[in-house]
């Protein structure tokens, strides 16, 4: 009997987790990717001798895409180099104040202590809270699926204990009092496209993974990465198409039988694992199953994250005094993320996050220049602005401000530039709303109630990605395609087919 076969949609990190693991357990799987490159949120510009890195940039939990390799016995190392980032993030605000978050706790205690000194001991408190939450959210749920209400009633109880019900700010301002340490220690959950107020304590486990593994950054970049998993999934004798978008999932009853291509060619499988947006898939690779439409109709009323605003600049000078993350924090904190998550009207104060890769990996700018991009949160596409005349005014005015508080002479020594905006993330990666993350990452869509890594009706339908179980980020997508594989391995076995029985099943705690 020849081996099952797997189509995979889409190759974002987790459309490339999901295939690797496949792959790796010995199923047929084929790779499709709408655009020229892999990586989705992950793809890489290159625009007169400078390389950006489109999306993500901090790399947390690099064990989770070790464990990719080592599912065949090879090691990441050999296919693509990780570089430390100290400090974690630089965080300044318009008052003056600088903290470097760093992972160093005798640093930590001395900024802590400058700014207030009895947080030094609440921020203690605080670690000790996020690393049970760490616990408990990442290493014991992070890779299981939540198929039924009971796999949901069975993580209540520990849920309830860790509060949360709680917003992640709320239990940031329990512990420490210092108005920049609150969002010093909350500001996370905006890397994963939720509202510090309002997305569940859970997250505050973001805060415990930096600490216990670092941050991190691939030579070459984040565009390195993604290559080396492709290397690493054709390595295995997966097969990837790039330019070949899907127009449609194909079914008979309650089981997918393959896709039709935008090209007309039709292709057969025996599952399919969708890591294209979740609505995308739904509402129009489906469009002609009544599972589709209904679940197109139920996604609608959902709430989808806000969307990022990004300019990519290449300067011609390069600038020592930068860090690799800088964080400018504007005047209002609260305010400006609550407007931005409903979708209000655009402001004009904004926050900013700087990626300056120049200071760790001198190989994504020619000699002497520098490679950056700004991120800017702004509301997704429920907020009607015509971003084609908006856009390059706003980008004016985040270069201004950066000029001003970070780079001087910034726009003297600009090379290149190219902007990114909301009707982007719909056009290029079918995001609806243009939502950078999915959907939002509140305890209402959390869990059993965010997508399924398996669907409820059409029963070989699988999903990967940031709308899936557990979310957002790199190692989210990461874990969403162990929680699917595992799902896919008992499916399988029920059908009679064992294949590699290693692949898919939980770390444990003790290799953590
Ligand atoms: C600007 C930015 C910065 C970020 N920074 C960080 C960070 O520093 N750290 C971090 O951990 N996370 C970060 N994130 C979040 C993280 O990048 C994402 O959550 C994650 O990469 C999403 O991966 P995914 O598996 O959901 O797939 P996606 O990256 O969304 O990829 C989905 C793929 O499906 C393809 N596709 C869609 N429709 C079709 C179709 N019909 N046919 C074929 N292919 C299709 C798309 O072209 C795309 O390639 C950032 C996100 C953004 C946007």
């Amino acid at each position: 009997m020849s081996a099952p076969s797997a189509i995979v949609i889409g190759s974002g990190f987790g459309g490339l987790a999901a295939a690797i693991r496949l792959q790796s357990m010995g199923m047929r799987t084929t790779l499709l990717e709408a655009r020229e490159r892999p990586g989705g949120r992950a793809y890489v510009y290159e625009q007169d001798g400078f390389t950006f890195d489109a999306g993500p940039t901090v790399i947390t939990d690099p064990s989770s895409l070790e464990e990719l390799f080592a599912l065949s016995g090879r090691r990441m190392a050999d296919y693509v180099s990780m570089l430390p980032v100290e400090p974690f993030y630089r965080l300044l605000w318009e008052d003056g104040v600088v903290f470097d978050y760093v992972n160093d706790q005798a640093e930590l205690d001395r900024q802590i202590q400058a700014l207030n000194p009895p947080d030094v001991a609440g921020y203690r408190r605080f670690l000790d809270y996020s690393r049970k939450v760490f616990e408990e959210g990442y290493l014991k749920l992070g890779h299981v699926a939540f198929l039924d209400p009971g796999s949901m009633l069975k993580a209540a109880p520990k849920l309830m204990q860790l509060q949360a019900w709680r917003s992640v700010y709320a239990m940031v301002a329990k512990f420490v009092k210092e108005p920049h340490l609150r969002q010093a220690l909350s500001f996370h959950t905006l890397l994963v496209g939720g509202n510090p107020f309002a997305s569940s304590s859970i997250y505050a486990l973001i805060h415990a993974l930096e600490r216990k593994w670092g941050v991190w950054f691939p030579r070459g970049g984040t565009g390195a990465l993604v290559q080396g998993l492709v290397r690493l999934f054709e390595d295995l004798g997966g097969q990837i198409r790039l330019a070949c978008p899907v127009s449609q999932i194909t079914a008979a009853g309650d089981r997918v039988t393959g896709v039709r291509l935008a090209s007309g060619e039709t292709l057969q499988a025996d599952l399919v694992v969708s890591n294209a947006d979740v609505m995308h898939t739904y509402a129009t690779l489906l469009k002609d199953q009544p599972r589709g439409r209904a679940m197109g109709r139920r996604l609608s009323r959902r709430r989808f994250s806000m969307s990022l605003f990004v300019v990519y600049f290449g300067l011609r000078r390069r600038h020592e005094h930068l860090r690799h993350h800088t964080i400018l924090f504007g005047p209002e904190y609260k305010s400006l993320v609550d407007d931005i998550c409903a979708a209000r009207p655009l402001r004009e104060d904004f926050s900013i996050y700087l990626h300056s890769p120049s200071a760790t990996d001198d190989s994504l700018a020619p000699e002497g220049c520098a490679t950056h991009y700004a991120l800017v949160p702004v509301p997704n596409l429920r907020q009607p602005i015509d971003w084609s005349v908006e856009g390059p005014r706003f980008a004016d005015k985040i270069l201004a401000s950066i000029e001003v508080r970070a780079i001087p002479g910034l726009r003297d020594d600009l090379a290149t530039l190219k902007i990114f905006t909301p009707d982007d993330f719909r056009s290029e990666l079918n995001a609806h709303l243009g939502a950078a993350f999915s959907l939002e990452p509140i305890l209402s869509q959390s869990a059993y109630f965010r997508v399924h890594n398996r669907d409820a009706v059409l029963r070989n339908l699988y999903f990967v990605g940031a709308g899936a179980h557990p979310g957002a980020g790199v190692p989210g997508v990461v874990g969403s395609a162990k929680a699917t594989a595992g799902v896919i391995t008992e499916d399988l076995r029920k059908q009679g087919v064992d294949l590699n029985p290693g692949a898919g099943l939980d770390r444990s705690l003790d290799a953590a």
